[in-house]
């Protein structure tokens, strides 16, 4: 008798998923200037690769996991703005609502200012390593900050029976319908004020997650049950998924929003990255060309990839 492992592929897919997060960084390098591209372009693969660190980190690092969203409607009764609340500075969040309470609802956005800082900091010691890994890294917070589910404490549709609907936008949709994007996002621009431009992607991932979760309750409504999900080989096991046919509907609705969020990452991490540089004094990569990853470097790598796998398996033995 045969047993399929049947699982539902969504449920476990966390953040642009793995597709989305190699995009987005692979596609900023050729944002950058000239003076930059060389040393990125020769390190692309480590960007790619690496692309979905923090994500593998949240099984392993505590504290990992606040960084990649935040909760802001949790501050505020609905119709109320939360952007008038919740203090934009850090200390006077913190004043405001307290360190523990801040952690707890996500803090993706003092998170993306501090990394800016800190591969800023990387330039001025012209450091290969912390260049690369926080490259990639802050890459993968800014791609976070832009999917609207994750704002909000329905982040999983969890709260209004569309359990499901985080990976189904942010990785089966991007994953069926990325080939059709236009990824020609112009160049990267300098940015006077970090904290503040990555509250105004904030703002528009919020202002975005209404339409995310109102279509889909009015598609569900509108679409034949028996055709909603579909079953899909991937590796050994048979997994559960959202049908084509129900994808394309959800992402015709939406009009272009994933690819919007998609490519607006892209520039913005190029730009974050180039403002990094910039703000460093603007250091000589070529300088750095002969350099890659250290074998140190590759050596936390490896161990990050080995802490996660087991603890992927672990995670499957409680969902199957
Ligand atoms: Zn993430």
């Amino acid at each position: 008798m045969l047993i399929f492992a049947v699982s539902f592929f969504q449920e476990t897919a966390t953040s642009w998923g793995f597709f989305g997060h190699k995009k987005i960084n692979r596609m900023a390098v050729f944002t950058l200037p000239p003076e930059m591209i060389k040393f990125y372009k020769k390190n692309i693969e480590y960007l790619t690769e690496h692309a979905v660190d923090p994500d593998k980190r949240r099984y392993a690092v505590e504290g990992e996991a606040p960084r990649h969203y935040i909760d802001i409607d949790h501050y505020v009764h609905t119709g109320d703005d939360p952007f008038e609340v919740v203090p934009k500075k850090w200390y006077d969040a913190v004043d405001k609502f307290s360190e523990d309470t801040l952690q707890a609802y996500g803090i993706v956005p003092w998170h993306v200012n501090v990394m800016v800082k800190r591969l800023t900091k990387a330039f001025e010691d012209k450091d290969v390593d912390r260049i690369l890994s926080v490259s990639a890294d802050l890459g993968h917070y800014i791609g976070d900050s832009h999917v609207p589910l994750h704002t909000t404490e329905n982040y999983n549709g969890q709260l209004t029976g569309q359990r499901g609907i985080h990976g189904f936008w942010e990785s089966r949709l991007p994953e069926l319908k990325a080939i059709n994007y236009n990824f020609f996002v112009g160049r990267a621009e300098y940015v006077e004020n970090i904290l503040d431009d990555e509250w105004e992607t904030v703002q528009e991932s919020f202002n975005a997650k209404d339409s995310v979760l109102d279509l889909e309750r009015k598609l569900n409504n509108e679409f034949p049950t028996d055709q909603k999900y579909s079953h899909e080989n991937r590796g050994a096991s048979l997994v559960k998924t959202y049908s084509e046919e129900y994808s394309t509907a959800y992402h015709n609705m939406m009009n272009g929003m994933v690819e919007r969020r998609l490519t607006s990452s892209i520039i913005t991490v190029g730009s974050y990255w180039y403002t990094a540089w910039v703000n460093s004094g603007q250091p000589n990569l070529n300088e750095l060309l002969e350099k890659g990853p250290s074998k140190k470097l590759e050596q936390e790598n490896l161990e990050l990839d080995k802490t996660y796998r087991s603890s992927k398996i672990k995670g499957r033995e409680h969902s199957d």
